[in-house]
């Protein structure tokens, strides 16, 4: 069996008997124990394995790729271009995610006996992500991106901060000359290598893993929950879907000049390890390999555009927010003009960026969204029950369009670099 063969069956193996056993052993001690102490854990030391490697493998890909590519001018380059495709991708989600909630109007028909019953149920849980999002995002978050201490932003998992020390690690090794440069770039070819090889090794323990994950999730899920939202829920996935399969494909074909087919055939792995894991982060090292070597996209240029996407391009995440919102003003009745309409694209693309690429790490930002466009903040309790399942689905499609863009990239580079020969 193929690695992703496994993986996909650990995942649909766990998801069958989590979901029969909470339907035969739902709420039952025994199961809430085993899920808490055996299934929960045995997953978690996996996604600790993973994101164990994440802080020196983008140290060593973002200063490795940046140095490889030489000029700063170059470097600057490349950064525009991939930020202008991390912006077209979450402003078009966001875009699609808008058009279908105002057609669909899935608020618009939610019994309110179900709303408060859900308000109640999720009331502690809103107000810890609502505690969260104090400040979430402001004007230190701006400020916080040059980390005054690197080895502090590594620790505490600020990704982007860790990117930018790496990025300069790697435009100082552009600036000191070749021969001094070169023990420092050797040694974090090697550091990036190593950590290569652990992730292997962690990979071989991943359909297993999954397994417990999946169950965990499934075994303690509120299917009625999932029941009683279902026009919001259908809405989310099949948005996502569309934009997975008819958007990327679009942009695969006409920007990056790939065949769509080819380019999920390959990304598969990333793709089923994205849904188990419901975070960039955990996925990263899976993204960069199969960037690289599947996708055949040159180190120097997966190695800025991946760890960087990780972090910033958030397009199913922006999708989500958008409908979120929108379906919560339709269930309170707060009427949203085509204006507040916009302010909700901008400030989904804007917070996108800034969640942090871990399980539910969009959920305190997308309650400022609602605060800003005068939708009750409490109503996120109402989707809370809900979110594990549409996480891992827009964790999917965030981590395809890192792909995606270093396709993009990719292509224009080789454009340039045809056009050069
Ligand atoms: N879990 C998502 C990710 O890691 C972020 C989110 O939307 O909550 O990409």
């Amino acid at each position: 069996m193929s690695p992703h063969t496994r993986i996909l069956t650990g995942l649909v193996a766990g998801a069958s008997a989590g979901t029969l056993v909470n339907v035969f052993a739902g709420g039952s001690p025994l199961l809430i124990g085993f899920v808490a102490n055996v299934a929960e854990p045995l997953g978690r030391v996996w996604l600790n394995g993973l994101i164990m490697v994440v802080v020196p493998l983008i140290i060593s890909t973002v200063a490795v790729g940046v140095a490889g590519l030489g000029s700063l001018a170059h470097v600057g380059r490349i950064g525009l271009l991939t930020l202008l495709t991390f912006l077209l991708l979450t402003a078009a989600a966001t875009l699609l995610g808008l058009v279908a909630v105002n057609v669909v109007q899935p608020g618009a028909g939610l019994d309110p006996a179900v709303t408060s019953r859900l308000m109640e149920t999720y009331r502690g849980q809103a107000q810890g992500a609502m505690g969260l999002a104090q400040g979430a995002l402001g004007i230190n978050t701006f400020v916080n991106m040059v980390p005054r201490n690197p080895i502090g932003a590594a620790a505490n998992g600020e990704m982007l901060a860790v990117i930018v020390f790496a990025l300069f690690i790697g435009v100082g090794l552009t600036l000191v000359g070749r021969e001094r440069a070169e023990p420092l770039r050797r040694l974090l070819e090697s550091l990036g290598e190593v950590m290569v090889a652990i992730i292997g090794l962690v990979m071989m323990l991943a359909p297993w893993a999954v397994f417990a994950l999946i169950f965990a999730v499934t075994a303690r899920f509120g299917y009625d929950v999932l029941a009683s939202l279902i026009a919001y829920v259908v809405t989310v996935i099949v948005c996502l879907a569309l934009f997975l399969f008819g958007g990327y494909a679009t942009a695969l074909r006409v920007l990056a000049h790939r065949s769509p087919a080819e380019f999920f055939r390959k990304a598969r792995i990333v793709m089923v390890t994205a849904f188990s894991t419901s975070s960039s982060n955990a996925t990263l090292p899976t993204t960069l390999r199969v960037t690289e070597e599947e996708l055949r996209v040159p180190a120097h240029i997966a190695g800025f555009v991946v760890p960087l996407g990780a972090t910033m391009n958030m397009n199913g995440t922006a999708l989500f927010e958008g409908v979120t919102v929108l379906f919560l003003a339709q269930v309170f009745g707060v009427e949203l003009s085509l204006a507040a309409q916009v302010v909700v694209l901008l400030m989904a693309v804007v917070t996108a960026i800034g969640a942090a690429g871990v399980p539910g790490g969009s959920i305190p930002l997308l309650i400022m969204v609602l605060g800003m466009v005068g939708v009750p903040v409490e109503g996120i309790a109402i989707v809370l029950g809900a979110d594990r399942i549409l996480d891992m689905c827009r964790t999917t499609v965030n981590v395809t369009g890192d792909m995606v863009t270093a396709t993009i990239v990719d292509r224009f580079e080789r454009g340039e670099r045809t056009a050069v020969t």
